[in-house]
């Protein structure tokens, strides 16, 4: 252990007490912080340096920090909201790392608990408290600073001096005392071989253990335990980098504020928590959600839009309202159009495609900006002013579900409003509807489309309108009134990048930009054959961890196996369709049930549970898949019709009542059910969203 003095944080606990004790018989030098002044004067002997600061706001630490050699960290959350688990072990530990990183400190101790990986085995006192113990213990592992982690066992306040059980892979079950535990935190201190360990201390029946440094020595680290640890080497080299180049954070550049971008960024900071500095670059100033603007015309639907600048600031990223203009990789700097030069270490460029309205006299359904139009359309259907309208997939488009949502949606309004007379028609090069979703899906849109009375031309690709008429490459025609299309995509041509023909930036299996170090390029902007939110947050998540891996986090980059999941409205209950490509052959599922969790649109790892936010269906922080269900369709129907029926009455008796937030709860769960709000909805929505903030 170096000269330095070791700061106990924590100090003034139960626990942190008996550490400062232990450490002071040993003639160790201390530092304790202190949140609460007094309550150190009554607890602590008078001789310990004492430091006032609050984990719960970094800036707090900075003074106690400098110099230490060795940090051990003893928080303990309380049921208290602004001391939750979440805000003193998770976001407390983040910031304790920070501020390890920047005072470079030799070795951080930190007491979790036993149960912390599989907090849903054990009868949680506060809901997610073991679970956040678990977050900080990767914010910890993820750091570069070297460490050690023991989970204790369930804490009690006896004497101490019972044999110990020392053990891996947080199975162990048991108790220990706090005066234990104590010792074991100051021997691990001066234990060379429990650097980059986690390990279970519980007490144990005599004889079970032998001395505490024999079985720590025996045990591996987490680098050599399984598939997520760090490696101990390369936190090593990361803190001799930074030691040697800069003292400042690594810095990386996102540039976009799409779909791509911010799964990017939501991924970054699960993978990296500390010791990288993100800046984000996007000239829009909200994140718009396209999918759902399928259903806006409807009124079904809202088009989702967020705050970029929040999520940025969540995320603790830098928002530069600007573009992208060049990248210089020589220089390993970007330039904006707005003038500024930004420099980077790692940089992920998502600035998606642009859009070509390629069928003149067409509507070219792109998201929210058509939806007045499409709406106007609707109208004129419904007044008996039009009366053929065709929906047209373009050729080479990857990505033709909302074409297919749009008619079904349309049908099923035209008949709900006893709309009769209107030629609908779907024209596609595709052999089959939706092809890239597999025969099953095939077929399935094949029947959907007949039962809606829309006539479909598969095969068939359109060349122009001319006097009323669509014009097929096999030189037939038909007659319509309105046509709506899908814009067809060309790439950014990013000057500096590497781009095709068709200017998308040119990238490997890992998103690498090819020939260029530490460049990434995601999402719809690239040469990827499929153009689609799930794959775009797909390949931002392998771009992600090879940054994560290349600045010291604990992360194998994995290879992306891309997976197509498409969530189609169909204007009744929605459906679930999911292709794993291979190379070995693509399998393909379609279900009634939902095949991923949160059932979203855009199916992003991290994107998806982030914005279902705090929705009562949202369990854990990334997407799972989930295998379709083996009841009949019609059957599945059934209880899907009985859950919509349930929510719709707690949702009404709650309005009724005047409980607008519970009501507005209850439209939440419906509405992920169901993936758009009950016809009329949107409306009371707005109303009781007013109400409950009155
Ligand atoms: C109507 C509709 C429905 C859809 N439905 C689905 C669906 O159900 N499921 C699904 O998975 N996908 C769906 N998609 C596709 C999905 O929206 C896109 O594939 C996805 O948005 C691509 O993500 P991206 O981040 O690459 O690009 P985008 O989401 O387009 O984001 C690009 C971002 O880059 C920014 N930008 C542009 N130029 C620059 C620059 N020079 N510098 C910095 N920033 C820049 C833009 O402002 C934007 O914020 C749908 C698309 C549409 C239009």
């Amino acid at each position: 252990m170096s000269e330095g003095p070791v700061l106990v944080i924590g100090a003034t606990g139960r626990t942190g007490r008996l550490i400062l004790g232990r450490l002071l018989e040993r003639r160790v030098p201390v530092r304790a912080l202190v949140r609460d002044a007094a309550k150190g004067d009554e607890v602590l002997p008078p001789d310990v340096p004492r430091f006032l600061g609050d984990v719960r706001r970094g800036e707090t630490l900075t003074e106690a920090m400098a110099d230490v050699s060795s940090v051990i960290i003893a928080t303990c959350s309380s049921a208290e909201h602004d001391n939750s688990a979440e805000a003193v072990d998770y976001r407390g530990t983040r910031n304790i790392m920070e501020q390890a990183v920047t005072a470079d400190v030799g070795l951080v101790v930190f007491v979790s608990t036993i149960y912390a990986s599989r907090p849903e085995h054990y009868q949680d006192v506060e809901p997610t408290s073991l679970g956040w113990k678990a977050k900080a213990e990767e914010v910890i592992r993820s750091s570069g600073v070297p460490y050690c982690i023991i989970r204790s066992g369930w804490l009690t306040d006896g004497g101490g001096g019972e044999p110990l059980a020392v053990s891996q892979g947080d199975t162990a079950e048991g108790r220990i005392s706090r005066a234990d535990l104590a010792d074991v935190c100051t021997q691990l201190l001066c234990l060379p071989a429990a650097r980059g360990k986690t390990l279970e201390v519980v007490a144990a029946p005599a004889g079970q253990a032998p001395s505490l440094a024999s079985a720590v020595v025996a045990l591996a680290t987490d680098a050599d335990a399984g598939s997520k640890p760090a490696p101990a080497a390369s936190a090593n080299e990361l803190r001799m980098a930074r030691a040697h180049a800069s003292p400042s954070p690594r810095r990386v550049a996102i540039c976009g504020g799409g779909v791509a971008a911010v799964e990017a960024l939501l991924a970054l900071r699960a993978l990296l928590e500390v010791g990288v500095e993100v800046h984000l670059v996007a000239p829009n100033r909200q994140f718009i959600y396209q999918p759902l603007a399928v259903a806006a015309p409807f009124d079904l639907a809202q088009t989702h839009l967020s705050d970029l600048a929040g999520i940025a600031g969540e995320q603790r990223a830098e928002l530069h309202v600007d573009s992208l203009a060049r990248v210089d990789a020589e220089h390993r700097r970007i330039a904006l159009a707005g003038g500024n030069t930004l420099p980077y270490d790692a940089l992920l460029v998502a600035v998606g495609a642009r859009r070509h309205d390629w069928l003149q006299g067409a509507l070219h359904f792109g998201g929210a900006a058509e939806v007045a139009a499409f709406r106007a359309l609707l109208e004129r259907l419904e007044s008996g002013a039009d009366q053929r309208l065709s929906f047209v997939n373009p050729a080479g488009n990857s990505w033709a579900l909302p074409l297919y949502e749009l008619a079904l949606l349309t049908a099923s309004r035209l008949a709900d409003r006893g709309v009769i007379g209107v030629e609908l028609s779907l024209v596609t090069p595709e052999a089959e509807p939706l092809a890239v979703f597999g025969p099953a899906a095939g077929r399935m849109l094949r029947n959907l489309l007949a039962a809606r009375g829309i006539a479909l031309k598969a095969g068939a690709r359109v060349e122009k309108i001319q006097s009323g008429k669509l014009h097929l490459h096999t030189g037939a025609t038909l007659e319509v009134d309105q046509v709506v299309t899908l814009a067809q995509l060309e790439g950014p041509a990013v000057p500096g990048l590497p781009c095709d023909a068709a200017g998308f930036i040119a990238v490997d299996e890992q998103s690498r930009v090819t020939g260029l170090d530490d460049v990434y390029a995601v999402g719809d902007a690239t040469t990827g054959p499929i153009k689609q939110g799930g794959i775009a947050t797909q390949q931002a998540d392998a771009a992600a961890e090879a940054i994560a891996a290349r600045m010291g986090a604990p992360v194998t980059p994995s290879p992306i196996r891309p997976t197509l999941r498409g969530m189609l409205l169909t204007g009744i209950a929605p459906t679930y369709l999911r292709t794993q490509i291979a190379d070995t052959g693509d399998s393909f599922e379609t279900a009634a049930n939902p095949l991923w969790w949160p059932p979203s649109k855009i199916a992003g790892r991290y994107l998806a549970p982030y914005l279902a936010g705090h929705s009562p269906l949202t369990c854990g922080q990334t997407l799972q898949d989930r295998p379709p269900c083996t009841q009949d369709r019609a059957t599945l129907r059934e209880s899907h019709d009985e859950a919509r029926e349930l929510a719709l009455t707690f949702v009404e008796h709650d309005a009724a009542g005047g409980h607008f937030k519970s009501a507005l709860q209850w439209l939440e769960v419906l509405e992920q059910i169901e993936g758009v709000l009950p016809p009329g909805y949107l409306h009371k929505r707005a109303d009781w969203q007013a109400r409950a903030r009155e």
